[in-house]
């Protein structure tokens, strides 16, 4: 379980998140969604470190985080432009967080095949980041986001810059691997289709405020206001 308590981020005199508060159950697959600047990504990157709130509290696993940088936090995390290592092979990208934490080699051989299976790039082992799709790509990042076990998975618009084809493989695909690892998953998105298919709990964001959280039936049946209808209607 994740909270947030009472989050205040400023950004000079804009509140990028305004006394914000919730809770995000373990295991669940919960989505972010709101329009461009309801502070999705800064609700995302004070969970996972990388910002931090000005006030308020997190805390993971009932573990209080506030202010422990992000490499201490038990979270693995992918955006929309994933960074990988362009010089490493994807063997080598996703067994990086195993490698820094100095674990055996074939403790790490057998963790990055069975990630590799599972995210359906095994016999991509040797190739470089350059020479796989967009798609492919975004898998091995979640790969690589998932090898050390984290407790937390935070996704940024992961599949963001791919078509809408590929986005729709690739969403069904992350919902196949959520019932199967269980990791508590938090997913940015301003699409609201994907939200409502991918996700079993959405928290709506308007202004740096949650204005519903519940799920997608919840959200799509009985609407809190004006704001949640409109953003969350007509689905084709
Ligand atoms: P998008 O869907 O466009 O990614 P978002 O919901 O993720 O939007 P955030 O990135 O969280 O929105 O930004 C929320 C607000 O805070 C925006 O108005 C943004 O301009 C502002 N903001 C975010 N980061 C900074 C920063 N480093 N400096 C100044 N303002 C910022
Ligand atoms: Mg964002």
């Amino acid at each position: 379980m994740i909270s947030v308590i009472g989050a205040n981020k400023n950004f000079g005199d804009f509140a990028a998140l305004d006394n914000l508060s919730l809770d995000i159950p373990a295991g669940s697959l919960t989505a972010l969604l709101g329009p461009s600047g309801s502070g999705k990504s800064t609700l995302l990157r004070s969970i996972a470190g990388l910002e931090n709130p000005d006030s308020g509290t997190i805390t993971i696993g009932g573990k209080d985080v506030t202010g422990v940088p992000p490499q201490k936090r038990d979270i693995g995390f992918v955006f929309q432009h994933y960074a990988a290592f362009k010089h490493m092979t994807v063997r080598d990208n996703v067994a990086f967080g195993l490698k820094i934490r100095k674990r055996p080699k074939p403790e790490i051989d057998k963790k990055v095949n069975e990630l590799l299976e599972i995210v359906g790039l095994d016999g991509f082992q040797h190739r470089y980041p350059a020479q796989l799709s967009g798609g492919q790509r975004q898998r091995m990042a979640l790969a690589r986001a998932l090898a050390v076990d984290p407790q937390v998975l935070l996704l940024d618009e992961p599949f963001g810059a791919l078509d809408a084809k590929v986005r729709e493989d690739l969403r069904t695909w992350l919902r196949r691997l959520h019932d199967e690892v269980h990791v508590t998953t938090v997913l940015v998105t301003h699409d609201q289709e994907e939200a409502l298919d991918v996700a079993d709990r959405i928290a709506v964001l308007n202004k740096g405020r949650i204005e519903q959280v519940g799920t997608p039936r919840d959200l799509y049946d009985t609407p809190a206001n004006d704001f949640v209808m409109s953003f969350l209607g007509p689905v084709a």
